[in-house]
């Protein structure tokens, strides 16, 4: 009786063949057959036509509601509220690569946020992967409509966004620089799996060292610069605002502070770009009378933000809740056409009097990826410091480039 139980509520196998290389989990009748119609017109522009529109030189990211309109009717946005109207029929596609604690994470809140229609989960660990879809579809009654499904290179094809979470950890006795090669051997494989699907997303690197194995995938794709973005301080930023927040009892939404530079122990936070209310802080807490203690907290402030990985990891052995909101806010960005703020690691071309170097500077994140990097002003201190952490990173790529 328990087996037959069991059974009853297990989701069915598609007969093999009928979903190609996926399997997809829906949370309704509706939703299944929205994922077979889509399976069933090909869902995909064909790579053929996406090469000859690049050959023409077209730069701009494509509009993917005219370009995939044929076959997006079909997909999970139907069975939203408004349904029918122009705006139900773009699917918005994220292919996220790399199911462990950052990966999940991430697909948990952006499965929440109800800002994609289809998400793809990929592991080399086809067990993980399945698992973490089985356990968040089972979440589906509770979120917004959204096709979660374990997925394989082929949904690079069709993806607005793919993040790259997938990564080796730190074995007892390896150093860094192991690390970082092993890291790039596998972020360098994956981006050729995308090369060769002819992919138009935009790519979101997560794994570390995140700045290096950024200018990897930027290399390794050939892809124009706005298309590759690592999540670079963002989190780190997010990091500095909260606690910004918590010493001047203000929303961190009002705290209006970047962390630059590398994702790692060369960042930097400069002061002139830290305001509350449109004053810098140092005014902000003359306001307040808590000037004296602002002084000692400042450099506090920093190493705190700096450390708060290593601690994390310390206590429970990854970070993952900040990181996955942190790439719900860039995904989110990108998929609304938000133009939004957001410090990710990108490659610099004279910006900032830096290049050849992938580090996070402020950046306009639209549909395109990176519409705009903010070139704006920074004091001379501040433009050291940002120089020195290029440095850190360029010499760290030398490093992996002189062992391959
Ligand atoms: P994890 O070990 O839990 O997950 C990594 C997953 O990648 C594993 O499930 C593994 O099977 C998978 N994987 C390995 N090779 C693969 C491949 N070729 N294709 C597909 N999947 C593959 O690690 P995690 O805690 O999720 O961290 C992932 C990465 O994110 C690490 O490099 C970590 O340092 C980084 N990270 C970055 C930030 C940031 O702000 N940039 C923050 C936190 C973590």
């Amino acid at each position: 009786m328990g087996a037959e139980l069991e059974s009853a509520f297990e989701i069915p196998e598609p007969p093999s063949g009928f979903y190609p290389s996926s399997f997809r989990v829906s949370t309704d009748g509706r939703t299944a057959a929205a994922a077979v119609s889509l399976v069933a017109t090909g869902g995909r522009v064909p790579g053929a036509a996406r090469e000859a529109e690049r050959k023409k030189g077209q730069t701009e990211m494509p509009d993917f509601t005219k370009r995939h309109s044929k076959a997006l009717h079909y997909s999970a946005a139907s069975c939203r509220p408004g349904a029918g109207s122009s705006q139900a029929m773009e699917e918005r596609k994220v292919a996220v690569v790399g199911a462990g604690q950052v990966g999940s994470t991430f697909a948990y809140a952006l499965a929440n946020e109800g800002v994609a229609d289809d998400i793809a989960i990929i592991d080399v660990n086809e067990q993980l992967a399945r698992g973490q879809v089985l356990d968040l579809a089972h979440g589906q009654p509770f979120m917004p409509p959204v096709n979660i499904h374990q997925g394989s290179p082929e949904d690079y094809a069709d993806a607005h966004i793919i993040v790259i979470t997938a990564g080796a950890k730190q074995k007892p006795g390896e150093s860094r620089l192991d690390l970082l090669r092993r890291n790039a051997e596998i972020v360098g494989d994956i981006t050729k799996d995308i090369r060769d699907r002819n992919s138009e997303a935009v790519i979101v690197v997560v794994t570390n060292p995140v700045d290096v194995l950024t200018r990897v995938v930027l290399e390794q794709s050939g892809w124009e610069r706005h298309r590759v973005m690592g999540s670079g301080t963002v989190l780190d930023t997010a990091r500095f605002r909260y606690l910004l927040s918590r010493h001047c009892g203000v929303d961190a939404r009002n705290v209006h502070a970047y962390i630059l530079g590398e994702h790692g122990d060369s960042e930097i936070a400069p002061w002139s770009l830290t305001h509350i209310a449109g004053m810098p802080m140092d005014d902000y807490c003359v306001l307040c009378g808590r000037e004296a203690d602002w002084r000692s907290a400042r450099e506090q402030v920093v190493e705190q933000v700096r450390n708060s990985a290593y601690h994390i990891i310390d206590y429970k052995g990854a970070t993952s809740y900040a990181v996955g909101l942190a790439l719900v806010r860039i995904c989110g960005a990108i998929l609304r056409n938000e133009h939004s703020v957001l410090t990710v690691s990108t490659m610099l071309d004279g910006e900032y009097g830096l290049e050849d170097v992938c580090l996070s500077v402020p950046c306009l994140v639209s549909r395109r990826g990176i519409e705009r990097i903010i070139s704006g002003p920074l004091t001379e201190p501040e433009r050291e410091g940002l120089a020195a952490s290029a440095r850190v990173l360029k010499e760290a790529w030398s490093t992996l480039r002189g062992d391959s």
